[in-house]
């Protein structure tokens, strides 16, 4: 079973991040998220999302809130937990 430990930040390598409403997509190096406040190793996944807004979004008038992201891990393990925390992700989106 998959334990309660959320995946954080310090396990990726890399993060795709994409704007659900315009699509537009980019990967970050973990490194450059760094920069942005409030976001450092231990930041969980799931809290990325919600720091980050679509700036193509914003300059448009939109909230550019609707961020999905997802997780390049260092290990095949962790990619597995990674996949499925997305899936895990995306139906609390469903549900919410
Ligand atoms: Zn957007």
């Amino acid at each position: 079973m998959v334990s309660s430990s959320a995946p954080t930040l310090g396990q990726v390598l890399s993060l795709s991040i994409e704007c659900a409403d315009c699509g537009r997509n980019r990967w970050r190096k973990t490194q450059e998220l760094y920069r942005i406040k409030g976001i450092h190793s231990g930041t969980q996944l799931s809290e990325i999302g919600s720091r980050l807004v679509c700036s193509s979004c914003v300059d448009d008038g939109l909230p550019g809130k609707n961020i999905v992201i997802q997780a390049a891990f260092s290990f095949e393990e962790d990619r597995l937990r990674a996949d499925a925390w997305r899936v895990s992700n995306l139906a609390a989106r469903a549900a919410g």
